[in-house]
């Protein structure tokens, strides 16, 4: 074969990985058409558009003319960067061929690293034709690095984008449930492609349904069972699974891989093997899971919540029936944490107040900042009383839900906080945070809040650690110093759900004591999503409702701010 027709068989094997039918016999008969008049090279092909040959198809012209002006390798590069990502880049890693790739495609139905991850420790690759198991090999090496190169987004814009395509995928008749998989679904900080899995028996439906959608723009590739599309620069890829063993996709594309490997090691030690497609009895058959809990149940184990599927000890405790309930959306009862067009936020005070309402919450708290934030707006000395005076009148409006009187005030550099005594007195709540390091090392950033939690008028501090997602890590403090003068002074540190801090993150949330979830929210569409990041992340952290303050009744919130008050 000569290097043009290598060239135009990729393309066709590249358009058949996509899964564009079309596409791929678009280039057969332009393979066919070169090969009919012996043209070997795309500079010999000129002929062919100065004098078309009778009959011949004007697409198939149209694409050979683009390899004539551009370059064969032109469009094969741009028919790679069109692949789903993981396949893109394993072939970039240089461990397989285009052809070898097309194999694993059309032999696994791999459309990304899990796919063929699988496969390889099966060592069913080095089995199929045109492998040998030095390629198997350098596919295994190549593996872990794919998702490293993945580029990584925040979990709140990874939200924010898969509900462009859940939502409406969920409408589609014959979708019994459609959730996240992978980090997204754990409620990692930062996220790789977005991956969603479907349960439907009708998945041509949802496929049609799907493309018709503004989100899918780019398809990089379409099968029976799956769609894969470029959004906003990112990838969204759809499995549709059967309904009867969705449950078995929904745990394995869930990951993490060490919560799956030690998923298996304990199925092995029941005699059973957990697979990629699902859990296997003792005589090999799959035992069909139509929901991620048949698995665990025959496995012996509690649900493990997906936020807590690290590998770590949640399976130890989910076989001993020791797992704790963590917080969820329904404990949640009011929002202590977000701002109005006082400071900087987007919309009035009665429009948060709406929102809240509309997410049926009991109280609520409007914070905003306070002079010396580095905010764009802040509320100044004279505004609090204004706004308490706005804040009076709406109460009147809507009865039904308590609305405090806040403020996140700045904890200035030499401890104090940003407003004096008298006007914090006058608020329901104080919120105190570090918005400004002010060129301070870990001991005197620790001071600050040692100043701010010993005082009384102070119930939580916000985002603690004052990271930024992506982009900046927290303070480096001694948090179990920081946690234990927290229980100390009785303040509550907050998990803060703004997409941009996530802080307390997991993994010091789960070391702290007392904690509120909130949302601290500039603009009232977004109080629920950002709620929702913070429960996520507080999740992370095996945070139970007995730990949050804002799961608890009205009563049970001013009584602990009024018990540190009185301390004074
Ligand atoms: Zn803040
Ligand atoms: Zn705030």
């Amino acid at each position: 074969m000569s290097p043009f027709h290598q060239t135009l068989q990729q393309l066709a094997s590249l358009a058949t990985v996509r899964g564009d039918a079309a596409e791929a016999a678009l280039w057969a008969r332009a393979i066919d058409l070169v090969r009919a008049h012996n043209i070997e090279s795309d500079a010999d092909a000129g002929p062919l558009f100065d004098d078309p040959p009778a009959g011949s198809d004007p697409d198939v012209l149209k694409r050979l003319r683009q390899m004539y002006e551009a370059g064969g390798w032109v469009l094969v590069e741009s028919a790679i960067a069109d692949l789903p990502i993981d396949l893109r880049w394993l072939f970039e890693s240089g461990a397989v061929t285009i052809d070898q790739l097309a194999e694993i495609h059309r032999a696994l139905a791999a459309t990304s690293a899990a796919d063929i991850g699988d496969a390889v420790r099966e060592h069913r690759l080095r089995a199929l034709p045109g492998f040998t198991a030095e390629v198997e090999d350098a596919v295994a090496t190549a593996l872990p690095a794919l998702r490293s190169l993945v580029p990584r987004i925040p979990l709140g814009r990874a939200v924010a984008v898969a509900e462009t395509v859940l939502e409406p995928l969920r409408e589609v008749p014959g979708v019994a449930w459609a959730v996240p998989v992978g980090s997204l679904r754990r409620g990692q900080d930062m996220i790789g492609d977005i991956e969603i899995l479907a349960a439907t028996d009708q998945p041509a439906a949802a496929v049609d349904a799907l493309l018709s959608l503004p989100a899918s723009g780019h398809v990089l590739h379409r099968g029976e069972r799956r769609l894969y599309v470029l959004t906003e620069r990112v990838q969204i890829g759809v499995r549709l699974a059967a309904p009867s063993n969705a449950g078995s996709d929904l745990l394995y594309l869930t990951g993490a891989r060490a919560h799956f490997e030690a998923l298996q090691a304990h199925a092995a030690a029941r005699g059973l093997s957990l697979k990629a497609d699902g859990l296997h009895g003792r005589d090999g058959a799959l035992i069909p899971a139509a929901a991620e809990a048949d698995i665990y149940s025959a496995l012996g184990l509690q649900v493990i919540p997906p936020e807590i599927r690290e590998g770590d000890d949640a399976i130890a405790m989910a076989s001993r029936g020791d797992l704790p309930v963590l917080v969820s959306s329904d404990d949640i009862r009011g929002d202590l944490h977000m701002h109005s067009v006082w400071s900087d936020g987007r919309d009035a005070i009665e429009a948060m107040v709406e929102g809240c309402r509309a997410l049926g919450y009991q109280y609520m708290a409007i914070t905003d900042h306070s002079p010396h934030s580095a905010a764009s707006r802040n509320l100044t000395l004279d505004g609090v009383k204004k706004q308490a005076d706005e804040i009076a009148r709406v109460r009147e409006q809507y009865p039904d839900i308590a609305i405090l009187h806040g403020c996140e005030v700045d904890i200035l550099p030499d401890g104090r906080l940003d407003f004096p005594d008298k006007a914090l007195e006058a608020l329901d709540i104080v919120l105190a945070s570090l918005h400004e390091r002010a060129g301070h090392g870990p001991d005197q950033l620790m001071k600050r809040y040692a100043s701010a939690m010993s005082h009384p008028l102070v119930t939580l501090i916000t985002h603690p650690t004052n990271r930024l997602v992506p982009g900046r890590g927290g303070y480096d403090l001694d948090y179990d110093r920081l946690f234990a003068l927290a229980a100390e002074t009785r303040t509550v540190l907050e998990i803060d759900g703004a997409p941009s801090h996530l802080d307390l993150p997991g993994a010091l949330a789960r070391r702290a004591i007392a904690a509120a979830i909130d949302s601290d929210c500039h603009r009232s569409d977004l109080l629920r999503r950002q709620m929702d990041l913070g429960i996520a992340t507080a999740r992370r952290g095996w945070v139970e409702p007995r730990h949050v303050l804002n799961t608890r009744a009205l009563a049970d919130v001013r009584s602990t701010i009024e018990a540190k008050r009185a301390s004074r």
